[in-house]
């Protein structure tokens, strides 16, 4: 069972924690804030999938990989909570010792190191994936190693498969990053390859592969380029995860996931573009700047396009929850407004050599991490409206609500005519150019 802040913000008294259930990091903070006690016992919960909240974790009903994937044996608890009374049980007899084939081993370490087994990452088929969902990363460069460490920390994946085009690059981030899985208390299988067939019944795909932007370049330089990269692995994607969602991260943003939907031949609800969530995250950083609020008590939604059209509705944008209007003047909010539009060219500046890479690996998992858990936040993401605010046939910024299957539902918020304008002009450009793509 996953057990989730939701979990503890509903939770009476303390919650019991069970052999193999997962304690996501937010809910281990929120229990800390809260003065919940998560205690451990030495008795499974009843249901892997019981959910006590209509949010909490539960695996996409569509894909086939949570009926296939067998529950491995328990791991050992991973929390220092305190016992209940049932610390007096005898304890469990000790699992037998886990034997791990040498195509398992050899699979994780490609250069052929001998490792013992006791020592090996476990591979997905011997994994206590136990009904988590799976998640593949495409491209093991700058943004899809820090998505894959991200996915991995949450606790929500049963595996995070890493793939590459450039032999050995994926394996040897999978493998850096698994040697911190007992620092960052997590025990996600991370694996990596330059196999497509890695892709196989995944539940949701990162794609990050293609050309980063350098200094003096606009992300529509790099259509073409990564138009050849982007399709043929959304077919890829198509055969190996026929039931996946699809977060697309390469650049330009709104073309390159209209792509992707063109080529998976997916439904649109679930091929999704993750550049809102970033850029919301960047205007939330700079509001914080100015000592009014800190980052995170920033609620606000970066619309439009990942590029000049982006549109931050002020009416909508609050900090502590009060409107940012009544704490910051136009002009500042202004200038936070732009420089949040820039600052993906600010750092290609400053870099030099490439483009961010934490804030955005971060915000594609948090997309994905939304979907595993049923989380009802609002978050701005690429999609095709379907009529709200007076858009369709376009891919564009606007907040919505993701589910386990993808986009949930589109949440029209109540924006000024200005704002609304502004929009739909993005919207319109936009149009245009996914067009051009196919
Ligand atoms: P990077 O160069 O560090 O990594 C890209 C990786 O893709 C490389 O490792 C490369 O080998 C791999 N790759 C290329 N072709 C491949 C293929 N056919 N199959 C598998 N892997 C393949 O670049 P990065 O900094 O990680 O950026 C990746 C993309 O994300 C760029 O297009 C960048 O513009 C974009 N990006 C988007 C946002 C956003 O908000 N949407 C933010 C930052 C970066």
């Amino acid at each position: 069972m996953i057990i989730g802040a939701e979990r503890v913000e509903t939770a009476t008294g303390p919650i019991d924690v069970g052999p193999g259930d997962v304690v996501t990091p937010l809910a281990r903070d929120r229990a800390a804030q809260l003065g919940v006690e998560l205690r451990r016992t030495l008795q499974k919960n009843p249901s892997p999938h019981r959910a006590s909240s209509p949010h909490q974790a539960q695996p996409p009903q569509a894909s086939p990989s949570h009926q296939t994937q067998p529950s491995g044996p328990s791991q050992p608890p991973r929390e220092t909570f305190s016992y209940s009374a049932q610390k007096t049980q005898p304890p469990q007899q000790s699992p037998a010792p886990r034997t791990v084939d040498s195509a398992t081993l050899n699979s994780l370490y490609r250069r052929g190191a001998p490792v013992a087994a006791p020592l090996s990452p476990l591979a997905p088929a011997a994994s206590n994936a136990g009904g988590r969902p799976r998640v593949a990363v495409l491209g093991a460069g700058h943004v899809g190693s820090i998505a894959t460490q991200r996915l991995a920390e949450s606790g929500l994946f049963g595996q995070v498969a890493l793939i590459d085009v450039v032999d050995g690059l994926a394996a040897g981030v999978a493998l850096d990053l698994w040697h911190g899985a007992a620092l960052a208390r997590f025990d996600t299988p991370i694996t990596g390859s330059a196999e497509l067939a890695d892709l196989t019944g995944v539940d949701y795909v990162v794609l990050t592969a293609g050309k980063a932007r350098k200094p003096g370049m606009t992300r529509t330089d790099l259509t073409q380029a990564n138009a050849e990269i982007v399709g043929p692995l959304a077919e890829a994607v198509a055969r190996y995860a026929p039931s996946s969602v699809i977060v697309v991260v390469t650049n330009p943003l709104e073309e390159m996931t209209h792509l992707a939907q063109q080529r998976s031949g997916f439904p649109a609800t679930r091929v999704l573009g993750m550049a809102g969530v970033l850029d919301t995250a960047r205007f939330a950083a700079l509001v914080g700047l100015t000592g009014v609020c800190r980052p995170d008590e920033v609620v606000a939604y970066a619309l439009g396009s990942h590029g000049p059209e982006m549109v931050i509705p002020l009416t909508q944008a609050t900090g502590r929850g009060r409107p940012l209007t009544e704490l910051l003047d136009a002009d500042t909010l202004t200038a936070i407004t732009d420089r949040t539009r820039d600052s993906g060219a600010e750092i290609v500046s400053l870099l030099k050599t490439g483009s961010a890479y934490f804030a955005p690996g971060q915000s594609a998992a948090r997309m994905v991490a939304a979907m595993a858990a049923g989380s009802p936040e609002i978050m701005a993401c690429a999609v095709v409206p379907e009529g709200q605010y007076g858009l369709r046939d376009t891919r564009v910024g606007l907040p919505v609500r993701l589910g386990p299957a993808g986009l949930a539902e589109i949440v029209t918020l109540d924006l000024d005519p200005a704002e609304l304008a502004a929009l739909r002009a993005a919207a319109g450009n936009l149009r245009q150019r996914i067009q051009q793509v196919g």
